[in-house]
């Protein structure tokens, strides 16, 4: 093997061997109806592949994890994935890694993430044993008011009149987060971490059937911006799977970034046009390009809890992915499911109402921890916690969940969060040569976003994340819009310790249900020993606002009559997760991608 970008090879093996709302219930049907149906079919879309990438769906396809000694990747596209892999295979670190995996994802899956979006990056480091995380969320430009998206009259606009064009608009992460993990943990060029996707993009990539679907499904809204429209539309009929596609603008938007770096992206001619796009749509958006010079990644304390004998960390606000999975995994500790079989009813009753519990907590206390005072430890004291946990104790769904009381140093006053988050959005677990240990999950937020296209990337429209009503009854409601304020988000990326070291390395798309697909899959990894590629094909099980949902078309819906005799409202839905995980044991690193969508893990 050839190390280019550092030195010894046996040393970094020992590094890597020694590791061995709530929305309401309407607002959740609501959610459940907007997502279109787009289940990927994968080895189909991918005939041509190198022999790696063949392997790695043909393992996928068997439930079997892709196996490898020195350095794993799994995100959701081959293409992403190999260039990852190149960047690992030469030496560089998971944070270099990322950097090529994303800009590639941003080429070949537009509609989940990419340069106009924002990510949360949760990072392990081997020679330090710490974790830190990264918030590279999209922030409310300055001009944004609670009222952004009411009516004249008050009323919180429909969905998507909110999302489509320029209003939803947050001024992008992802660019600053990218350089900014580079410069922390980087050893490869910057400039040279774009190769691969600018190659792509000059020479074209075939669309995945899993963009065509989602194109097809989608075409009346990708039609009303010009720019948008003609890439996605080409002649005004939506691109076909396998298609060659091209992106001249967006392999001239990396070259900028390539060779300036973020000052590209945050100042001069990008910015510009993001802001005249934002400003000029028919549904026009407040972003200016102060915002883009103010707009700073942001380093936080991961959120780290204990459960039995690992640590589980994640992000904090303003995500509620990392406290609400904590929330869940302390919730349920008490009642042992890891003596308890997988597959009966009173397991999912007490996972299913511990997460109720801590989705209650999520939609009245969670938002930006910069903007408005949260329960942050109240929220995982254990005694707090073990008066939740208390409720769970019965033989029945619970009648009536509201959130609890957190201890708190001063009084606190909000009302319920309505926040709908529908699912796009992608993951990427790395490992590298050296035992880092990488977990993004990367956003536009809505599938294609704002729809606003501009040199060759889409536009998020993370702003929608921010509750559209700003009060109940004269309470304020914690997420509300706010200038320069992060909105609520719930992705989750986490990495699970044991003694100090990570063990596994996941996270997923899928708006509010992240939570639950994260937690879950963590929960058929640890406490059940599934293999990393089963824990992930897993069928779902989740409950979030009360009904709980059920993955339809799958075995799991047989718990149905069960869950029911037990008290539960059963709701059968399409659960279109995409988790992507690394499993670091004794004896090697196990990679697993999601079977619900396209992408691979590859290891050597
Ligand atoms: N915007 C969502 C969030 O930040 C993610 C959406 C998705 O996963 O599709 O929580």
């Amino acid at each position: 093997m050839q190390l280019r970008y550092q030195a010894g090879r046996a040393a970094l093996a020992v590094g890597l061997l020694v590791c061995g709302a709530s929305i309401t219930p309407a607002g959740a049907q609501q959610e459940a109806d907007a997502i279109a149906p787009e289940q990927a079919t994968t080895t189909g879309a991918f005939a041509t592949a190198s022999p790696r990438v063949s392997e790695a769906l043909a393992a996928k396809a068997r439930g079997v994890p892709v196996v490898a000694r020195d350095w794993m990747i799994a995100a959701a596209h081959p293409l992403a994935v190999e260039a990852g892999a190149d960047i690992l295979q030469k030496g560089g670190s998971a944070a270099d890694a990322m950097v090529a995996v994303q800009s590639v994802l941003g080429l070949v899956e537009p509609q989940s993430s990419g340069l106009g979006g924002g990510a949360f990056l949760v990072w392990y480091d081997a020679a330090s044993g710490e974790v830190t995380t990264l918030d590279g969320r999209e922030t409310a430009p300055a001009a944004a008011t609670p009222t952004l998206f009411q009516d004249g009259q008050g009323t919180p606009l429909k969905f998507f009149d909110a999302v489509v064009g320029g209003r939803s608009v947050g001024v992008p992460g992802t660019p600053m987060l990218m350089h900014q993990a580079h410069q922390r943990w980087g050893r490869a060029p910057w400039a040279g971490l774009f190769d691969r996707a600018i190659e792509l993009a000059e020479n074209g990539f075939p669309a995945s059937a899993r963009l065509a679907a989602m194109i097809a499904g989608d075409a009346e809204r990708l039609a009303r911006n010009p720019a948008t429209a003609a890439y996605f539309l080409p002649g005004g009929a939506p691109l076909q799977a396998g298609t060659l596609v091209k992106n001249a603008g967006y392999a001239e938007t990396l070259r900028s970034l390539a060779v300036r770096g973020p000052e590209a992206f945050y100042s001069g001619s990008i910015a510009t046009d993001i802001v005249t796009a934002v400003q000029s749509d028919a549904n026009p958006g407040v972003l200016s390009m102060q915002d883009f010079a103010g707009y700073r990644v942001k380093q936080r304390p991961p959120v780290c809890v204990s459960y039995r004998i690992y640590e589980i960390c994640g992000m904090g606000p303003p995500s509620s992915g990392g406290l609400t999975v904590g929330q869940i995994f302390k919730l349920i500790e008490p009642f042992n499911l890891a003596g308890r079989s997988p597959d009966d009813a009173e397991t999912w009753r007490i996972f299913g109402d511990a997460a109720r519990l801590a989705f209650a907590d999520r939609g009245r206390y969670m938002a930006d921890i910069d903007f408005v005072p949260m329960p942050l430890k109240g929220l995982l004291d254990p005694d707090y916690l073990a008066t939740r946990a208390a409720l769970l104790a019965g033989e029945k769904a619970l009648e009536t969940v509201a959130p609890g009381q957190p201890a708190f140093d001063h009084a606190l006053l909000y009302a319920d969060d309505d926040a709908l988050e529908l699912p796009s959005t992608s993951h990427i677990s790395i490992v590298d040569q050296a035992g880092n240990a990488l977990s993004m999950t990367t956003t536009i937020e809505n599938a294609f976003g704002s729809r606003l296209m501009v040199r060759g990337f889409l536009l998020n429209n993370e702003l929608t994340d921010f509750s559209f009503r700003s009060h109940r009854d004269g309470v304020p409601i914690a997420n509300r819009v706010e200038p320069g304020k992060r909105p609520r988000s719930s992705m989750a990326p986490t990495i699970v310790l044991r003694d100090g070291r990570p063990v596994l390395v996941i996270g997923s798309p899928g708006g509010s249900a992240i939570i639950g697909y994260v937690a879950q899959a963590i929960l058929n990894t640890l406490d059940w020993n599934m293999n990393v590629q089963q824990a992930l094909a897993r069928p779902h099980r989740n409950n979030r606002f009360g009904p709980f949902e059920l993955e339809k078309d799958t075995a799991v819906v047989a718990l149905q009559p069960q869950l029911e005799a037990l008290g539960f409202t059963v709701a059968l839905r399409e659960m279109n997760s995409g988790l992507h995980a690394i499993r670091i044991g004794e004896d090697g690193l196990y990679g697993g991608a999601d079977p619900r969508r396209e992408g691979i893990a590859l290891g050597e």
